[in-house]
């Protein structure tokens, strides 16, 4: 961890510099969107500023620029997940557009009646209702791994659930309701084992720690450029190349194309094939200039600076009296969720903004879940690289508070 200081990085991001109802803002809403250090909001000022024009099929200067700027985004993006081949990056506008991509190409070409899709009991509803429109749509059937009381997916019933009906295994890396990391690597060996293609969702999980698409071997991986940093409305599908070269377009219409007639339309390689229309280029700079910022700091420090806070978040909040903190999995990453006696998680996420504290109470698009813990809401506070002991700390001040108010 040499040299990584929180404090310095929060200097890179000018947004947490402000109060918010006369205190110091105390952002723990990362993972529902991570603020953008300066150099990401410079680099979509340049692009606007300097080298706008549309991508791919013009010859002048501003034209070639552009193309230039979001395809070296897209090898950003590679490197970053270490992928094998550049074309295997399509830009999406976010981890739901990544999986609905997956579920309508791959899944309409794939699953059959009769068939079943797996998924787990930690998943957003972005890899939820994905899959439960396939199956209707399909005849197919939708399945789960369960998951136990302490957030950790039941493996022991994975095998017996990956069948000869199995066409794809969707699952999370890391929940963004509870924090657990699953073992991604083992649940896609396992279902490799038995031909099943795998997706992993990795939205909660490439902010937090390296990740390595073909030390993984994951069939698909997705994540969204506003959770990394990045800017909104980006994000990434990645698929082995083999794979996406098997899949029917998602959408029709310009660049998706090589030629077309009013019988016939022969479409564009991949990624092109993925990507109708004209993308949000400003969008794939932002995120590759997120990525550089990424790697400048290090995503070994980031992951140790992330581990060591969360421990120390986990424990200060626990030490609240009446707060009880959901989801112990074996390994954990970036959330503390937690529910307090006889408060609702709506009253305290409005008194923790009282105090400063911007928290997310709901049920963080994760209903099944919620229901296997029991509880409608929770509070989730999730950290990132700019978060210190000091925004912990302060948290654990306003529970105090909301405490008072509850009596
Ligand atoms: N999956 C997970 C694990 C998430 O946390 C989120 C965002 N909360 C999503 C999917 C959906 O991401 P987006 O809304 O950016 O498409």
């Amino acid at each position: 961890q040499t040299g990584f200081s929180a404090e310095k990085v929060r200097e890179d991001f000018p947004i947490l510099n402000q109060e918010v109802r006369g205190r110091r803002l105390v952002y723990l809403d990362s993972a529902a969107s991570a603020q953008k250090p300066k150099a990401v909001i410079d680099a979509i000022s340049h692009f606007y500023l300097h080298d706008n024009a549309n991508v791919h099929r013009g010859v002048h200067t501003l034209s070639e620029r552009a193309t230039s700027a979001f395809e070296g985004a897209r090898e950003k993006v590679r490197r970053f997940l270490h992928a094998k081949d550049v074309k295997e990056i399509v830009f999406v506008r976010g981890t739901t557009e990544a999986i609905n991509l997956v579920a309508q190409t791959f899944g309409r070409k794939n699953v059959g009646p009769g068939d079943e899709v797996l998924i787990t009991a930690l998943e957003h509803h972005a890899n939820i209702v994905p899959w439960q429109m396939l199956c209707e749509q399909q005849g197919a059937t939708l399945r789960q791994v369960p998951v136990d009381a302490h957030g950790d997916l039941v493996l022991d019933k994975l095998d017996a659930l990956l069948t000869p009906r199995t066409r794809i295994l969707a699952v999370t890396h890391v929940s963004n309701a509870l924090g657990s990391v699953v073992p991604v690597k083992e649940l896609i060996r396992r279902a490799h084992e038995k031909g099943i293609p795998v997706l992993v969702d990795g939205a909660q999980a490439v902010t937090h720690f390296p990740v390595d698409v073909q030390e993984l071997d994951c069939d698909f991986y997705a994540f969204s450029g506003h959770k990394l940093f990045g800017p909104m409305g980006i994000g990434v599908l990645y698929g082995k190349k083999a794979l996406l070269e098997t899949m029917p377009p998602y959408q029709g219409g310009g660049d998706m194309i090589l030629s077309v007639t009013l019988e016939k339309t022969i479409y564009n390689r991949v990624p092109y094939r993925f990507e109708a229309g004209t993308p949000d280029v400003a969008g794939a700079v932002g995120l590759g200039a997120a990525i550089d910022y990424l790697e400048g700091v290090g995503m070994q420090a980031i992951a140790a600076h992330d581990r060591e806070l969360l421990a120390y978040a986990e424990q200060a909040v626990e030490g609240v009296p009446g707060v009880r903190v959901l989801g112990k999995a074996r390994e954990r990453s970036g959330v503390v969720s937690f529910v307090m006696e006889e408060v609702h998680p709506h009253d305290i996420g409005t008194i923790l903004d009282r105090e400063g504290v911007a928290v997310r109470s709901g049920h963080h698009c994760a209903q099944p879940l919620m229901q296997c813990f029991g509880v409608a809401a929770t509070v989730r506070a999730s950290l990132a690289l700019y978060n210190t002991r000091e925004d912990v700390d302060a948290l654990v001040r306003a529970l105090h508070k909301v405490r008072e108010v509850f009596g």
